[in-house]
């Protein structure tokens, strides 16, 4: 068993089927039916509403949307397209890059060495992370200033908490007992501040799936414990927040006309039911009483799994190529005005 405490990714994660047959995370479960969108080039997307919009969102998940997965997870790194295209784009007025990751923070500043003024969520929604320029939220409307007081929202471990990560390492640890004795089984451990992630790649399917049956009963000893599953990982959490909560926070903070969600796994479904209910909420009724332009979202899934976004795209290449069309689109269309 080898115990990474550095980084390691939340795997991609696909449902295999519908996520409300996922048992473990009420949470993380679309109540809706996950739809099949017709994969589009990046250069297909209508990307005119982001263009023009006076105040856009731009969020994104990380691995396996802007840097493609590793079997090494700690060598992940953003394709230099997207490098390129996420640094024009925070140089733009009414222009907020987002970072939304499973990763904890730390790690994830160190791995995708983001513009300062990005704004971060990680450990799946429950650390926030608007650093210094939350008081330049108000660029994105007059309205936006507000939300924005708290700039970094690194919640704490209570007594609660503590105690269930500490049975989870003791749960995990115990699966050691259940091997046979000189198996050399090794699996690794990413230790996260809310949360331990459970590694099964490259392992033997049988012991994958021993491992991981023993992982998930980890909830029958405390309730609390919020399960997430993926391809390759099984993670057990003492944070309730999602990737949703974690978008809606941005969304609050920076009051953005029009916002686009990129993201390729389970989790990220969570911030794709949040942007579908924030847009259904407030598109008609910005139109109506502001005059403003029509509140715009995108939900875009990376790779090929079911999803609730409306759109596909294959690839983190295609993700640096969309992003760099609305990096070039959207300062053509500011410098025109
Ligand atoms: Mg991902």
């Amino acid at each position: 068993m080898t115990s990474d405490s550095t980084s390691m990714p939340p795997a991609p994660t696909t449902p295999a089927t519908p996520a409300e047959d996922t048992p473990h995370d009420a949470r993380s479960t679309p109540t809706q039916p996950l739809l099949m969108p017709r994969a589009s080039d990046p250069t297909d997307i209508d990307i005119g509403g982001l263009s023009a919009a006076r105040s856009v969102l731009i969020a994104l998940d990380f691995d396996g949307v802007l840097a493609p997965l590793q079997d090494n997870p700690d060598t992940s790194q953003m394709l230099p397209g997207s490098t390129a295209a996420i640094a024009a784009l925070s140089a733009l007025p009414g222009t907020r890059v987002a970072l939304v990751s499973g990763r904890d923070i730390t790690t994830l500043r160190r791995l995708a060495d983001p513009p300062p003024n990005a704004w971060l969520v990680g450990s799946h929604g429950a650390e926030v992370d608007l650093g210094s320029h939350a008081d330049e939220a108000s660029d994105a409307g007059p309205e936006g200033s507000s939300a924005a007081a708290s700039a970094a929202d690194s919640p704490t471990l209570t007594a609660d908490e503590r105690g269930m990560l500490s049975a989870i390492d003791s749960h995990i640890d115990s699966f050691e007992h259940t091997l046979p004795a000189g198996s050399g089984a090794e699996f690794r451990i990413e230790k996260k501040p809310f949360s331990r992630t459970v590694h099964t790649r490259g392992l033997d399917s049988v012991l994958a799936d021993a491992l991981h049956e023993h992982v998930i009963a980890a909830q029958d000893e405390h309730a609390g414990i919020r399960v997430i599953e993926g391809h390759d990982i099984t993670e057990l959490a003492v944070k309730k927040a999602t990737k949703g909560d974690g978008l809606r926070e941005l969304i609050a903070a920076g009051s953005p006309d029009a916002v686009l969600y990129l993201g390729d796994d389970v989790t990220d479904e969570d911030a794709f039911a949040e942007l579908e209910a924030f847009s259904a909420q407030r598109t008609d009724a910005a139109a109506s009483e502001t005059g403003r332009p029509r509140n715009l979202s995108l939900r875009i899934k990376v790779g090929d799994a079911p999803t609730r976004a409306t759109q596909r795209i294959a690839d983190p290449e295609a993700v640096a190529e969309l992003l760099g069309r609305i990096a070039s689109d959207r300062a053509a269309q500011q410098s025109a005005n």
